[in-house]
């Protein structure tokens, strides 16, 4: 069978390059005789495996030395707890931004610890943009300001960011992490879950500022204080290690591509391609205000929800996958990562513009 478009919002596709390197090196990586999948974490080509992701994402992401890149486990979930967990250590109060499901789980396992300052939120209109903020609002004595950078769910991505001052700013890149160029140095901290933009499911990535590192709530467990991952190099216990290895293997084909820069050209081509056919259709409707715009997740509605199941159910038959919208948002939702070819694009949007002329 040929492989599909796949514009799932995660698990989603990797490049094509990324997955024959891995089947080559499936029985026997490099001259260890094993698969990596049967590798202790304590072993040579192991250690180059982990060490060579490290330098490489650092390469990509232009990482300060002064930040810590830590593998860890329990998706981008978890991340939700060791922040509070980990960066309440004075007020034990925190600002956020209220722009969709991932900030909300972000709120509810924050309030077990402390006090969450809703700075502002989009929830009045389900989300379609991202709220102007008041300074004024800002707490100056929170220990943090979190924010989600891309919304995977309603397709909206901040592109300015808060200026929070001596205030740790505090980010969610699961969804848009190596999409384009990030100043690394305005965070304290960043996560990403590995599903999305940088390979399979397992592995997520934090780069914390070092001066946030030691400081865990007395309670926190052992596994949730991000000084035990980095004292050990994220070597403490069993990391995900195959899942490090395949991410290893995107940052090289990332590289390859000419980096984060070139990347983000190509991403930028392949949003504009899709939402200029939105703006001009007399069927298909985007759902975000145009500056607030998802450059990695594009939803988007048909007139009625027969038109939308006949829409999906086509481009299904025709090898476009995984187009249905999230449940809260309905309609369609394209999420075109790195790994998406231009081609896919272009090729959704002819199919987009046939059912316009057939069912207008
Ligand atoms: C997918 C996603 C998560 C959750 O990731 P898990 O690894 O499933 O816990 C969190 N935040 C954002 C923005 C996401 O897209």
């Amino acid at each position: 069978m040929d492989r599909v478009y796949n514009f799932s919002a995660g698990p989603s596709m990797l490049p094509v390059e990324v997955l024959e390197q891995a089947q080559k090196d499936m029985l026997c990586y490099g001259k260890s005789g094993m698969s990596v999948m049967e590798m202790s974490h304590r072993s040579k080509d192991f250690e180059e495996i982990i060490e060579t992701a490290e330098a490489d994402l650092r390469e990509l992401m232009n990482i300060p030395d002064n930040y810590k890149v830590l593998f860890l486990q329990g998706g981008g979930s978890t991340q939700f707890a060791m922040i509070p967990l980990n960066l309440f250590r004075n007020s034990k109060k925190c600002d956020l931004v209220n722009t969709g499901q991932w900030s909300k789980k972000a709120m509810s396992e924050a309030k077990r610890y402390g006090t969450v300052n809703v700075v502002a939120s989009s929830e009045d209109k389900t989300f379609t943009y991202i709220p102007k903020l008041d300074p004024k609002d800002f707490d100056p004595e929170a220990d943090y300001f979190y924010i989600t950078l891309n919304n995977t769910i309603y397709g909206t991505k901040w592109n300015k960011l808060p200026e929070t001052g001596n205030v740790p700013l505090v980010a969610d890149a699961s969804s848009n992490i190596l999409s384009e160029e990030i100043d690394v140095s305005k965070f304290g901290l960043i996560f990403a879950g590995a599903q999305k933009n940088i390979g399979p499911a397992g592995v997520t990535i934090v780069i914390i500022r070092e001066d946030l590192i030691g400081h865990a709530l007395d309670f926190t467990p052992t596994m949730l204080n991000y000084e035990t991952h980095s004292k050990e190099n994220s070597l403490y216990n069993t990391p995900p290690t195959y899942s490090i290895y395949v991410a290893g293997l995107t940052f090289k084909w990332l590289k390859a591509m000419g980096g984060v820069k070139a990347m983000e050209k190509i991403n930028r081509e392949k949003a504009k391609i899709l939402y200029d056919f939105l703006d001009n259709s007399k069927l298909f409707k985007g759902t975000v205000v145009p500056e607030d715009r998802s450059l990695m997740n594009v939803p988007f509605v048909l007139p009625s929800e027969e038109l939308n199941e006949k829409f999906i159910a086509l481009a299904k038959s025709k090898g476009f996958v995984n187009l249905k919208g999230h449940r809260t948002v309905g309609g369609m939702r394209a999420s075109i990562y790195n790994a998406m070819p231009v081609e896919g694009v272009k090729k959704l949007v002819e199919l987009m513009a046939q059912f316009e002329k057939d069912n207008l």
